[in-house]
């Protein structure tokens, strides 16, 4: 039996318009049997933790998205809040994130950004999680953040989702060990440099998301999976046993 593992979706949202819990029974149909919900709010990162709390196979992570989030140190303490008392009492909180740096919206300013990713930061090495990290258009800034934690001694691990930026960022990304999510965007994208990274990225350091939309379903890991053992000439079986190890491991479940 093939396993799948989406590290990245948001279906426990008011916004989604299936049934989640059909949804869900569908992806673990079809060997999506395990995934990560992702917050980018407070409200949808309360959300995420009662959502994977009752059901098996589910794992939350809590963050403010540069996008959608109001980045104010009230709603952050409530964040910290919730992630310590989560993991007081349960094994699923994953990850902190997706937060990060995004300038092609830039729905708040750089420097609002930038406090809530070094606050968040902080909450992942507190908790002793991997981050899921949002980076658009942005990297120029975000290692620079990334790599001051580093030089005191912490270690931060997680992975850049979404991942279509350039072979060199991918090397960046590499060099840091962070793993590189991959999702829909890439099957239908025609730039031939991005298939280019797509090709180099490890095996040990890819893994597969579905991300959002409100239509969006964790069973369509199965056609990213096969579009990228085309692309990359790999059986799907190697890269499905692969990407979900990766997964398992970052996400320590
Ligand atoms: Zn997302």
């Amino acid at each position: 039996m093939i396993e799948l593992f989406d590290t990245h979706c948001h279906i426990h949202t008011e916004d989604y318009q299936l049934d989640a819990d059909e949804v869900l029974a569908s992806a673990h149909a079809a060997g999506v049997g395990r995934m990560v919900v992702v917050g980018t709010d407070l409200a949808t990162s309360q959300a995420a933790v009662q959502f994977a709390a009752s059901r098996e196979g589910v794992w939350s992570s809590i963050g403010l998205h540069p996008h959608d989030a109001s980045l104010s140190s009230q709603v952050f303490a409530a964040l910290q809040e919730l992630g310590r008392a989560t993991q007081a009492t349960s094994a699923k909180l994953v990850a902190i994130g997706e937060c990060g740096l995004d300038y092609f919206y830039a729905h708040s300013t750089k420097s609002e950004q930038a406090a809530a990713l070094r606050a968040q930061i902080e909450l992942a090495i507190e908790l002793n999680v991997p981050m899921i990290f949002h980076v658009r258009e942005a990297f120029t800034d975000f290692w620079p953040i990334f790599d001051d934690f580093q030089k005191n001694g912490a270690k931060v691990r997680g992975v850049v989702h979404s991942f279509t930026d350039s072979a060199e960022q991918l090397e960046h990304a590499l060099s840091r060990d962070l793993y590189i999510g991959v999702n829909g965007i890439m099957t239908f994208t025609s730039r031939p440099e991005q298939l280019d990274m797509a090709r180099r990225i490890p095996l040990e350091s890819l893994l597969f998301e579905t991300d959002r939309g409100t239509i969006n379903k964790p069973e369509m890991v199965v056609e990213i999976a096969s579009f990228l053992a085309n692309l990359r000439n790999e059986k799907f079986e190697d890269l499905a046993q692969a990407t979900t190890s990766n997964a398992r491991k970052l996400f320590n479940v």
